[in-house]
């Protein structure tokens, strides 16, 4: 009754995402009775015994110079490996940009069904059932699984990290027959985005910009908000399509699905494919001189004003706040 989780690591760090995806199958192997167990695929191993104080009891690692970027096939195969050795009941991935990619492949290996993007499960109620949400976020789907192992890819920063610290989890290895003559793709490289800004997926805040900031010009007050708050900056897809600001920031249905402690929108209506990307936030602030705009449905606080007298003051209060420490 084991639940199995598949390790993201890149660049010889595991990802936060997998630290999530590990809490919450502690509490699904609580409720079932069984061990949690990692897999990962890398050229090394990326420090995997320390993810016992992260709740795995073993991790599988397979191993090969090909695992030193993203190589789908490959790590399918060594998914698909473990799923067969372990027989979990539960699967997890990440719904992150490698989980959305690696998952279904996993799926059709095995010829079982998926849940993706999931934001809750219930293993407790006569069988798992995992809820996620759809039609951009203006539903909630609840899947059952008629089959073992359920399969679930889960919404980063929506589900918490456990602690067990002084755990350590046994690391063993994965014999994985790796397919064909080498990858059918490859990946070349890997272009990350200067200035070692935090990605948006695992941001504990972010301030995104909408129309209403009028121009690219103004955008130094959202930077100088989110500076303040140790925020990224987020944007809405009008401003992304009018080119004043690049396409990784973009939240939304097509842009990145996030979940922060904190998402301020600013200037921003709230169109449903906006609110697709961020109304699972735990908690929403929007600034927008319209009292009708969509966005103060969504949001727990709401300030109707306009945002070029609004923002200033926000952030100088903050930075009050700070230097008082
Ligand atoms: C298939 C499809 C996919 C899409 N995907 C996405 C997506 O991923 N992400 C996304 O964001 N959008 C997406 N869109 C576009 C979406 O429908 C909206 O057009 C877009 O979100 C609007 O961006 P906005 O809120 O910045 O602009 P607007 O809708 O123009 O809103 C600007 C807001 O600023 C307010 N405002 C103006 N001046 C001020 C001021 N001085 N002070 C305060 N407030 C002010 C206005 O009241 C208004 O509410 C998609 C659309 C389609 C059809």
């Amino acid at each position: 009754m084991s639940v199995l989780v598949f390790i993201e690591q890149r660049d010889g760090q595991v990802r936060p995402v997998s630290r999530e995806a590990l809490g919450e199958a502690t509490r699904i192997a609580a409720a079932i009775g069984g061990p949690v167990i990692g897999v990962c695929a890398a050229a090394k191993d990326p420090g995997l015994a320390a993810l016992g104080e992260a709740g795995a009891d073993r991790v599988l690692l397979a191993t090969s110079d090909r695992f030193a970027a993203y190589d789908a096939e490959g790590t399918a195969a060594a998914v698909e490996a473990a799923v067969r050795g372990v027989q979990p009941v539960v699967v997890l991935f990440a719904a992150s940009a490698m989980g959305k990619d690696l998952a279904p492949r996993v799926a059709a290996k095995l010829g079982i069904g998926l849940a993706s993007d999931c934001t809750k499960i219930d293993p407790a109620s006569g069988g798992l059932t995992a809820t996620r949400p759809v039609y951009a976020g203006k539903a909630l789907q609840q899947v059952r699984f008629p089959k073992t192992p359920a399969l679930l890819s889960l919404r980063p920063k929506v589900f918490a990290q456990v602690s067990r610290a002084g755990t350590s989890a046994s690391v063993e290895p994965l014999a994985v027959t790796l397919p064909g003559d080498g990858p059918r793709a490859r990946v070349l490289r890997v272009s990350a985005v200067a200035g070692g800004k935090v990605d948006l997926t695992e941001s504990e805040i972010i301030v995104s910009g909408g129309r209403g900031l009028k121009g690219p010009e103004n955008f130094p007050l959202i930077e100088e908000l989110a500076g303040a708050l140790g925020a990224t900056v987020g944007a809405s897809r009008a401003v992304v399509d009018a080119g004043w600001r690049p396409h990784h920031d973009q939240v939304g249905q097509t842009g990145k699905t996030v979940s922060p402690k904190l998402y301020v929108a600013v200037g921003i209506s709230g169109a449903i494919q906006h609110l697709a990307g961020m109304s699972s936030s735990r908690c929403i602030v929007a600034i927008n001189k319209d009292p009708d705009a969509p966005i103060f449905k969504v949001a727990d606080y709401g300030v109707v004003g306009d945002l070029f007298e609004i923002v200033p003051a926000l952030t100088a209060e903050v930075k009050k706040l700070n230097a008082h420490g």
